[in-house]
């Protein structure tokens, strides 16, 4: 059979020829379009992770390939020597989405973890041999270079690299457990507005307002990591707007560049002054090409009032998650196009290989949770699939689960 001898082939390849990083590698994909992906075999998939949250657009969006060649055939590349109209007109349209006002600056790097590496360094900046400690929480993620995974507290991840960056202590995503922690010797406290990784797990309601309240009295930066759930994700454009909150930096990425890789520190009011000339850079961040498509897929995510569509599409999602009544799904969680399902037994990965199967791509966030992100363009056609192909794959998913498996606990 042909297409077995094809598939065994690129499996070998990937074997062979890349770095053991992650697991084996799920499918060989060759093309997108909208919401939809095709494998090396002409096998048709609906796409409801998106690249995790971020082909906001979907695959191949128009707005998206005109940008990527227009500044291609313009511009692509000169160095933060200098600057570009790209770059000024992102850093310009991040500033008024973020609500930053004139005090705002925008730092530009290539990923989520250049992002949030440039608020480690405001974190050291405004703390300086003061306030050395550093507070994130406990579950959240925030990236895999050296310093975000200092600033990541998950343990089984550290442990193969330790020692870690000293100053970073890791707390319960509780008011008490901040209001304990926090003293005058903690620069900043890192908060990822909705644990993604961990589950899509929320904090608990208030829990932002406070910690700006909290921050603030003691002097300590309050920095969010909005890199997946910012760009509208939510149904805001970031989810810390929901709380009419102001924090001292938030970072993004994922979702702002559509596909193309790009990450951008923000900082607001004083923390806007902490950077002076020399102490910190990247030779790609924010160039002409990257910024001219993040700018190109904000613009179209405004003008097409996807995050009103994000907000109901979600609303619309979690309901009919709910009709199928499958004994198997015990909830969702998230907010907006960023929703977690809860499942009853720990068969997340049943699940997505039973999904992929039947030609729908999710992740499994963890052992009992599955993670969708799609495309925040997605409209009653792609639910209505959605839902056809995951009440398939809960069937099959059943009739293979042992009644006796427990569910497993998601962190808070
Ligand atoms: C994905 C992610 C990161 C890391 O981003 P990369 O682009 O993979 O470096 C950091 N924080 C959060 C919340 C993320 O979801």
């Amino acid at each position: 059979m042909s297409g077995e001898t094809e598939a065994t082939s690129w499996q070998e390849d990937a074997a062979r020829d890349l770095v053991r990083n992650a697991g084996d590698r799920l499918a060989l994909f060759t093309r997108g379009e909208g919401s939809h992906l095709w494998d090396g075999e002409g096998k048709r998939y609906l796409d409801f992770l998106g690249g995790i949250a971020v082909t906001s657009l979907g695959h191949a969006h128009p707005v998206f390939v005109e940008a990527v060649s227009r500044q291609a055939a313009t511009l692509a590349h000169v160095s933060n020597f200098f600057a570009t109209p790209p770059q000024l007109a992102l850093a310009s349209q991040l500033k008024r989405l973020a609500g930053t006002g004139e005090s705002g600056r925008v730092y530009f790097g290539n990923s989520g973890a250049e992002a949030n590496e440039a608020a480690f360094k405001l974190a050291r900046l405004h703390g300086g041999p003061e306030r050395p400690r550093i507070l994130a929480l406990r579950n959240a993620f925030h990236g895999r270079t050296m310093g975000t995974l200092a600033l990541t507290g998950k343990d089984y991840m550290q442990a193969p690299f330790l020692p870690m960056i000293p100053g970073v202590e890791f707390i319960e995503s509780t008011v008490e457990a901040l209001d304990q922690a926090l003293d005058e010797r903690v620069a900043a406290l890192f908060v990822e507005p909705i644990k993604g990784e961990a589950g899509v797990v929320e904090l608990p309601e208030g829990y932002l307002v406070a910690a700006r309240e909290l921050t603030a009295r003691h002097g300590a930066l309050l920095i969010l990591d909005e890199i997946q759930t910012g760009a509208g994700r939510t149904g805001a454009w970031f989810a810390f707007q929901r709380d009419g909150i102001t924090p001292d930096a938030i970072t993004v990425a994922k979702g702002i560049g559509g596909g193309f890789p790009i990450g951008a520190l923000i900082t607001f009011g004083a923390a806007s002054e902490l950077f002076s000339p020399g102490t910190h850079g990247s030779t790609f961040g924010g160039n002409a090409l990257a910024t001219a498509v993040a700018s190109a897929v904000l613009g179209e995510i405004e003008r097409a009032g996807l995050l009103d569509n994000a907000a109901a599409r979600g609303e619309q999602l979690r309901t009919a998650i709910g009709a199928i009544g499958s004994p198997l799904v015990t909830g969702c969680r998230g907010r907006g196009l960023l929703i977690g399902i809860a499942l009853a037994h720990p068969v997340a990965g049943a699940v997505v290989a039973a999904a992929q199967q039947n030609g729908l791509i999710v992740n499994a966030a963890n052992d009992s949770t599955i993670r969708i992100a799609p495309a925040l363009t997605i409209g009653d056609a792609e639910i209505d699939e959605f839902i056809t192909l995951f009440t398939q794959t809960l069937h099959t998913v059943i009739a293979d689960t042992p009644a006796s498996t427990t569910p497993t606990e998601v962190p808070a």
